[in-house]
């Protein structure tokens, strides 16, 4: 096992991170930017280095220094956490090209997954059920580009190879409109990733977003941990995810399941990952995987009691996973909100000190956060201070656990979504369960304000 880990990340994952160091007994190296010096995980570091100022590109994003950073602390691996460098293959070579284990899958896997377009393949190749679309790039032929549209059939998403965060992606309706839009997206996304590589899926309608978390280690074994609902969005943004998934069945996910694990089995991943899917009239189709551990990795935690965290960091080291898929079992239902620090109606920041922090507790209560009283919320990043997660027998009961341990939050000195979190817990169609990725929006437009 490692002795020491540097964690080139901020915010709530750091201390989430820190906390698997401290229990697996590694000595973890906090790195922070200027704007950060005052962050829980700092103040409880043994070893803490400043990589740089305020904005990203000039610390959390900065490679040499999270590199001299491992170097001059000795640290034997590095944690990227989300966000960030995470899913930069550039990065993960980069990180071992130094001699230090990144704790992830290898740069091939990352680079595979980060290209929708070989994703995709990949995924077809291992029987992992994709959205109908064309088979790879789009050529340039417009007559081609009409057929293909044609037999997926109308409405269609034209989706950049090299997207990520929601950007890069534009829905046609109609054939008139079809050739102007590839070229629209073609541009933006040479412009945007790089990458003018575009790709068409017909476009569903009315999904859910459901994703299976998997954790493999280099010995070729993979297991899946359930899935995750996190449908309810805004502007692709996920703020609450549960686990399971209410109203689908356990054998259908199993089904999907597995061709997860075969998948990974296949490409030859370690560590965690997240496939991600649009879940529509009883079908699966997958749109993308995520090549770390994610926001929401908390609510599966909850149900299977695994420590996600803890396995990445133990895979990484070479260890063999310590369960089987067999071990795994659903327990209860959970559910995250993520608190952020934002007007809870028009989503504008609200960075700034936080005057009054108090935290929930009680049974079946977990509260991810890095921030105290008197915190002060830098402007320079995410707004989200925190996530509240709850567990309980039943989904009605975390339901109910949720919106107590939300009543008992408080935050003062800044606007949080919590008014928001608290309306939706007692909204009868959320409470109903299955609400598709457009429900929240069409939510806020019914109570503008
Ligand atoms: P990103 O990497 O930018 O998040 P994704 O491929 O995960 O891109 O897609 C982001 C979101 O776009 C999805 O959660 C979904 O809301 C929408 N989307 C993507 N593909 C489709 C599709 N084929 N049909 C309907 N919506 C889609």
């Amino acid at each position: 096992m490692f002795k020491k880990i540097l964690v080139a990340n901020r915010g709530e994952i750091a201390l989430r991170i820190q906390r698997a160091c401290s229990e697996l007994g590694i000595k973890a190296v906090m790195v922070y930017s200027e704007a950060d010096r005052e962050a829980k995980y700092v103040k409880l570091a043994e070893e803490a280095v400043c990589i740089g100022p305020a904005p990203s590109a000039q610390s959390y994003l900065n490679m040499p220094a999270i590199i001299s950073a491992a170097e001059v602390t000795d640290a034997e691996a590095i944690h990227p956490g989300y966000g960030f460098l995470s899913e930069n293959a550039d990065f993960a070579e980069r990180v071992e090209q130094s001699g230090f284990q990144f704790i992830g899958p290898t740069p091939e896997s990352i680079r595979i997954m980060g290209d929708k377009v070989s994703a995709k393949q990949a995924m077809i190749k291992a029987g992992v059920p994709c959205v109908p679309g064309s088979e790879g790039e789009l050529p340039d032929d417009p007559v081609q580009i009409r057929r293909i549209a044609k037999a997926i059939g109308y409405p269609v998403i034209i989706k950049a190879a090299g997207g990520g965060g929601g950007r890069g992606m534009r829905v046609v309706h109609t054939e008139a409109a079809l050739i102007n839009a590839v070229q629209m997206t073609k541009a933006e996304a040479g412009a945007a990733f790089n990458n003018p590589a575009v790709y068409m899926e017909k476009f569903l309608q009315n999904p859910r977003h459901i994703e299976i978390q998997i954790l493999a280690d280099k010995h070729r074994n993979a297991v899946y941990l359930g899935e995750r609902d996190c449908s309810m969005q805004r502007r692709h943004q996920k703020i609450i995810e549960e686990a399971p998934a209410p109203g689908i069945p356990r054998k259908l996910i199993d089904k999907v399941g597995e061709r997860c694990v075969a998948a990974c089995k296949k490409i030859g991943y370690r560590g965690a990952g997240t496939f991600e899917f649009l879940y529509e009239d009883g079908e699966f189709y997958f749109i993308e995987m995520n090549t770390r551990v994610q926001v929401e990795h908390p609510v599966t935690e909850m149900i299977t009691g695994v420590d996600i965290v803890k396995t990445q960091i133990m895979v990484a080291a070479g260890e063999r996973l310590p369960f089987t898929q067999r071990d795994i079992q659903i327990r209860g239902h959970a559910i995250e909100c993520r608190i952020n620090a934002e007007d809870p109606y028009k989503f504008t920041p609200s960075p700034g000190r936080i005057t009054m922090w108090h935290a929930p507790g009680g049974p079946g209560v977990r509260v991810d956060s890095h921030v105290y009283t008197n915190y002060f919320v830098p402007p320079n990043y995410d707004s989200m201070v925190g996530k509240v997660i709850v567990h309980g027998d039943t989904r009605q009961q975390a339901m109910a656990r949720m919106s107590t341990a939300l009543g008992e939050t408080l935050v003062e000195g800044i606007n949080t979504n919590i008014p928001l979190h608290r309306e939706l817990m007692a909204d009868a169609k959320f409470m109903a369960g299955g609400t598709n990725i457009h429900y929240l929006e069409e939510w806020m437009a019914r109570h503008a304000r």
